[in-house]
């Protein structure tokens, strides 16, 4: 029960593989609540419905709880603010938006995605930030009201102040300034009925009585309207707090094209979670150095919101091999690291499916290790020379490499089946047999060029680890190609 009425969420868009900066922040609200003796709640963000699948809310699941995350009420685990996944809770807000438009604090706009698009377009020719230029603001209510009425598609969008300036507090940043000029007139109910984010964040903290919100920088600049909705609905807005963003080394921002970004990459190659925890944890106390290592009760007890970390979120994967070194050889007892390792072997059924395309290869046990081994490690250690020996050149294979990695992203559900398709499809767009773009891949992938069956293998590894290999092997057959003349 919660005794201090604190209560916090996490609220991810399921739109893509779940994302270490979302264990992050979940990670922050979860030490929040536990400080306080609060509930951390956990709430689906669907308004998106073009990207959202049950896949990826699934994941986003599984991957908090592999975390080692708790939260008290969820899709998953029901509550008493439910239903927790937005697309359930379509009806709820349109009241809200009726309210916002009776008051005069929001208008009907008919304008077409073509004239948006000219509109943007010329603003962005002239230099400018593009945004609303206000076209349907001061329609006449009779027009309005016969535009609706013969069907014609309509977004609500809400009014901003002309003049002046939006101050807040941040619960990290401290007082911030934005002015109104720089702030849309956001859509906040949809043509086809659903809420935008905007709007269905706002109304669903309110309901779920939510006292902080702690999220990442990149929402700060949505707080201005934010704070405007709660304004134009007589509510009081939440407690705001932005967390700087996790960076790689060279302070740009973290993203799946340098470093790997999914959870479930730093699970398949063997990462505790209590070391991932332990170490997004860092970010969030001051801590003598020698007492790193924390579970997250102990780093509940060091959490102070108002003394994060000053050294910024970078995310070092040294320092992560660091704790997670230290995780495996300190805390865990014999039984538990052996218990531990069968676990992680056992995971995603990578073992058993290795083992399963073995048997028709194998003429003793001892062969295994080669044979599957890569299934297992976290690096491969390519040897450029294994690319060299295929027919196709340096740059070839390049160019190769270099197609397929985007292309992979636009599978939904990865698994052999769509592997496979995907790969067909890559090889008829680039007018190259099936075998030449697989060749590269098979030592991408395995490091050999005679392994286990490439799809299986691929949908074994999973699609955040076959990134991974492939921009690695992107990075080796470089080495090949010759000085350009
Ligand atoms: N759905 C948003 C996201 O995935 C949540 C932002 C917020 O916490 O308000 O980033």
């Amino acid at each position: 029960m919660t005794t201090s009425g604190v209560r916090v969420r996490i609220a991810p868009s399921p739109t893509g593989e779940p994302h270490v900066g979302t264990a992050y922040v979940a990670l922050f609200n979860y030490l929040f609540a536990k400080k306080h003796g609060g509930e951390f709640i956990l709430r689906i963000e669907d308004t998106d419905a073009t990207r959202s699948t049950p896949e990826f809310e699934q994941k986003v699941l599984d991957a908090l709880k592999w975390c080692g995350l708790k939260w008290s009420e969820g899709p998953d685990v029901g509550g008493p603010y439910g239903p927790y996944r937005q697309s359930d809770r379509k009806d709820l807000y349109k009241p809200f938006v009726d309210k916002i438009v009776a008051n005069g604090h929001g208008f009907h706009c008919f304008c077409t995605p073509e004239r948006l698009e000219e509109m943007r377009a010329a603003q962005r020719a002239a230099g400018k930030q593009p945004k609303y230029d206000g076209h349907c603001l001061n329609l006449s209510a009779e027009e309005v009201t016969t535009r609706i009425a013969s069907g014609e598609p309509n977004v609500v969008r809400m009014k901003i102040p002309t003049e002046g300036s939006c101050k807040f507090v941040d619960g990290v940043y401290g007082p911030v300034e934005i002015p109104w000029d720089a702030v849309d007139m956001q859509v906040l109910l949809k043509a086809d009925g659903m809420p935008t984010y905007h709007m269905a964040n706002v109304v669903d903290d309110h309901l779920m009585k939510i006292t902080h919100v702690a999220r990442g920088e990149e929402w700060l600049a949505s707080v201005p309207k934010h704070i405007l909705i709660y304004q134009y609905l007589g509510l009081e807005p939440p407690v705001f707090m932005h967390l700087s963003l996790m960076r790689n080394a060279d302070k740009s921002k973290l993203s799946k094209r340098k470093n790997p970004t999914s959870i479930s990459y730093y699970s398949a190659l063997g990462y505790l979670p209590e070391a991932l925890m332990n170490f997004l944890g860092l970010f969030f106390i001051q801590i003598a150095e020698g007492e790193e290592i924390l579970t997250i009760d102990e780093l509940a007890t060091q959490f102070d919101p108002e003394n994060l970390s000053k050294a910024g979120a970078i995310f070092d994967i040294q320092k992560l091999d660091w704790v997670n070194g230290r995780w495996l050889r300190e805390k865990l007892s014999e039984e538990d690291f052996q218990h531990r390792v069968l676990q992680w072997a056992l995971e995603n059924d990578r073992l058993r499916e290795g083992l399963k395309l073995s048997q028709s290869r194998i003429s003793k046990l001892g062969e295994l290790p080669d044979l599957m081994g890569f299934l297992l490690k976290s690096d491969l250690h390519l040897d450029p020379a294994a690319f060299a020996k295929i027919k196709s050149t340096p740059e070839e294979l390049l160019e190769i490499l270099n197609t397929v990695q985007p292309d992979l992203e636009k599978i939904l559900e990865w698994n052999v089946e769509s592997v496979e398709a995907e790969l067909r499809a890559i090889a008829d767009r680039m007018g190259k047999k099936l075998k030449v773009v697989v060749a590269p891949l098979f030592v991408a992938v395995s490091g050999s060029s005679r392994s286990l069956p490439l799809f299986d293998s691929m949908a074994i590894l999973g699609r955040a680890v076959v990134r991974q290999r492939l921009k690695l092997a992107a990075q080796t057959v470089a080495t090949l190609v010759g000085p350009k003349n």
